[in-house]
C-alpha cells in the first residue's frame, strides 16, 4: 500500500513514520509513504503557498494551484490501482477502527495536511474524497492527524504486523477492550502478577482473560458493550 501526503512540513511526517514499525514496514516494502512538499509545487517566484482569505478575516490559507499541482504529480507518477483523497480536517467523519479497515483495502491514499487557517473551498471541492477528523479538538496542522491516520491504517495491511504483534485481539479492534496484561518482574512495589497467568492452564487463562476484559470494557468503555456509561 502506497501512502502519499501532501504537506507543508514534509520533514515531520518522515520522521515520525521512520521509527518502529511503521519505519520497518516502509524498509520491508509492505508500505509506501511519501511526503510531498507542497511548498515545491508553487509557481510563485518566492514559493509563496498562502494568502489572505477573501472577505477578510483572520489568518492565512492554504492557495489551491500548488496543492493542484502537487496532486497532480502525485498521480502521474502513479496512475494504476484504487485511489481516495483525505483532507485532514476537524470537519470531518471522527476516524474510527471501522474507517482504517475501510481505508485499508485501497492501493494508494493521498493525504491533504491543512495549516493555518485552512484550504481554499475550491481544492477540497475538486480533489477530496472525504475529509476524515482525528477527534472534537482544532490542531495547528494536519501533520499530527495524517501520521495517526497512516500510522492505524498501516498496522491492517498484510506483512506490517509480524504474528505475535495480531492486531485483531487488541481493543477496540476485538469490539471491547483488551484484557490487562503483565510481564517481568512477577512482584512489582508489592503488587503480584494474578496468580492464574502462571497457572499454565491455557482454557483457565483464556476465561480469565474474557472476564477480564468484559469487566474492564464495562468499566471504562461501557459504549462498546452498547450499554450507558453510569459514572
Ligand atoms: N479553520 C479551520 C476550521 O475551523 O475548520 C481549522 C484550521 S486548523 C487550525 C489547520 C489544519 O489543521 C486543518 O486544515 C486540518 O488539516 C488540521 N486539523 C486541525 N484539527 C484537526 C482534527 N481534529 N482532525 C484532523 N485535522 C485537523
Amino acid at each position: 500500500m502506497r501512502f502519499d501526503i501532501m504537506t507543508l512540513f514534509p520533514e515531520l511526517i518522515s520522521y515520525v513514520l521512520g521509527e518502529s514499525i511503521i519505519g520497518r514496514a516502509q524498509k520491508s516494502g509492505a508500505i509506501t509513504v511519501k511526503a510531498h512538499n507542497i511548498r515545491d509545487y508553487s509557481e510563485d517566484k518566492h514559493r509563496r503557498v498562502d494568502d489572505t482569505p477573501y472577505g477578510g478575516g483572520m489568518g492565512m490559507l492554504m492557495a489551491a494551484p500548488p496543492i493542484y499541482n502537487c496532486y497532480e504529480s502525485i498521480t502521474k507518477e502513479n496512475p494504476e490501482g484504487s485511489r481516495r483523497v483525505i483532507f485532514m480536517s476537524p470537519k470531518g467523519k471522527l476516524l474510527d477502527q471501522k474507517k482504517a479497515a475501510e481505508l485499508s483495502k485501497y492501493d494508494n491514499l493521498i493525504i491533504l495536511c491543512g495549516h493555518y487557517e485552512g484550504v481554499d473551498q475550491r481544492i477540497i471541492d475538486e480533489i477530496v474524497d472525504e475529509e476524515i477528523s482525528i477527534g472534537n479538538y482544532v490542531l495547528t496542522g494536519g501533520e499530527i492527524p495524517a501520521c495517526i491516520l497512516v500510522d492505524c491504517v498501516s498496522r491492517l495491511v498484510p506483512g506490517v504486523l509480524s504474528a505475535d504483534e495480531c492486531y485483531e485481539s487488541e481493543s477496540i479492534a476485538c469490539g471491547m477492550l483488551e484484557y490487562p496484561q503483565y510481564t517481568r518482574p512477577l512482584e512489582f512495589h508489592g503488587v503480584k502478577v494474578p496468580d492464574i497467568l502462571l497457572s499454565g492452564h491455557h482454557a483457565n487463562i483464556d476465561k480469565w482473560r474474557t472476564e477480564q476484559a468484559l469487566e474492564m470494557t464495562r468499566r471504562m468503555r461501557p459504549d462498546l458493550l452498547g450499554e450507558e456509561d453510569r459514572n
